[in-house]
């Protein structure tokens, strides 16, 4: 799957050709039904992207998205209609997402109301049934966004993205703006959400202490590619690709005490600019084990163990 934006064309009589940023290059992944896959990477490494092209929010420049064996990137609008209310996103910012100006039922009935219900008793209970699983009270329907804390308005929001009992959910950095002990309670409630309503997760975040304990398996992106996938236990015990390393040696450690000791190491360099990535292995510049054909070649992704794997030229296919 690719996805390419052009950026900066225009300028006086157009003269000024655009560029071409691929956030998401030649990406292949799969996520099976039922399982968190944590998707990690600094900020512009195109998962963003990636989750809003997974639920046909926006298109793809080249490849396909299939779901349940079924091509969606080939549907037409109203084909795609069905699919669309099995597959929401959270985003990250609970303000910016919701409409200060609607009340908290009409925000969740919304998705309801756009699928083809009426207003009326039936939705107003479906309302807050989703209220009540999200651990708002009854009480909250007539209130309006600024009213509630952040944790409150994330509740909200996954509130109106499970109300259609969707089966995929693109958590688009659902925590990140979140004190760390909102953090573990909204991660908890998606966890509880999801062995109750059969949910499947893409679990986007920039930081890989956030996705630990949510992820049965992580895949980590680097400039619009994905360099490793594993499950949790081998990502985190035994990653293979050195910019993985790098994450896990920047995570923060658990303990304050381990803190004050500068366990935390920041990846050396800058990240490059997207639109005109570094040749070869885009982590060339900034990889403390460079090789000459580092800078020539991209690694391949391979699969040095079942289910382990990994574009880098230091592991052999
Ligand atoms: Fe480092 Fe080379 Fe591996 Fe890229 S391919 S991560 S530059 S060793
Ligand atoms: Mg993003």
């Amino acid at each position: 799957l690719s996805k390419a934006f052009e950026v900066g064309g225009g300028g006086f009589f157009g003269l000024r050709k655009p560029l071409l940023l691929r956030a998401v290059d030649d990406v292949a992944l799969g996520i099976q039904a039922g399982e968190t896959l944590g998707l990690v990477g600094e900020s512009g490494c195109g998962k963003s992207t990636l989750g809003r092209l997974l639920i046909r929010l926006i298109e793809p420049t080249a490849g396909r998205i299939t779901f349940d064996g079924i091509d969606i990137t080939a549907l037409k609008r109203m084909e795609m209609r069905a699919h669309r209310r099995s597959m929401q996103i959270i985003f990250q910012d609970p303000y910016g997402a919701l409409n200060p100006r609607m009340s908290v039922e009409d925000i969740i009935a919304e998705p309801l109301i756009i699928h083809g219900a009426k207003q009326g008793a039936d939705t107003r209970r479906k309302v807050s049934q989703m209220l009540e699983k999200v651990g708002l009270p009854a009480r909250a329907l007539d209130r309006f966004p600024h009213e509630f804390s952040g944790g409150q308005r994330q509740r909200i929001g996954i509130a109106r993205a499970l109300v259609l009992h969707p089966r995929l959910i693109v958590c688009d950095e659902a925590v990140s703006a979140l004190d760390v002990s909102v953090q573990a309670q909204i991660v908890n409630l998606l966890q509880d959400l999801q062995r109750e309503m059969g949910l499947t997760y893409l679990f986007i975040a920039h930081d890989l202490s956030v996705v630990r304990h949510i992820s049965d398996r992580v895949a980590v992106m680097y400039l619009g590619k994905v360099v490793e996938v594993a499950d949790k236990k081998s990502i985190y015990a035994a990653p293979l690709h050195p910019y993985t390393q790098a994450l896990i040696a920047a995570v923060p450690a658990q303990h304050p005490s381990q803190r004050s000791r500068g366990k935390r190491q920041r990846i050396a360099g800058d990240i490059p600019s997207a639109l005109n990535p570094p040749s070869g292995c885009r982590f060339h510049t900034r990889c403390p084990h460079v090789m000459p054909v580092c800078r020539e070649r991209a690694p391949p992704l391979t699969e040095p163990a079942p289910g382990h794997q990994v574009a880098c030229h230091l592991i052999a296919s």
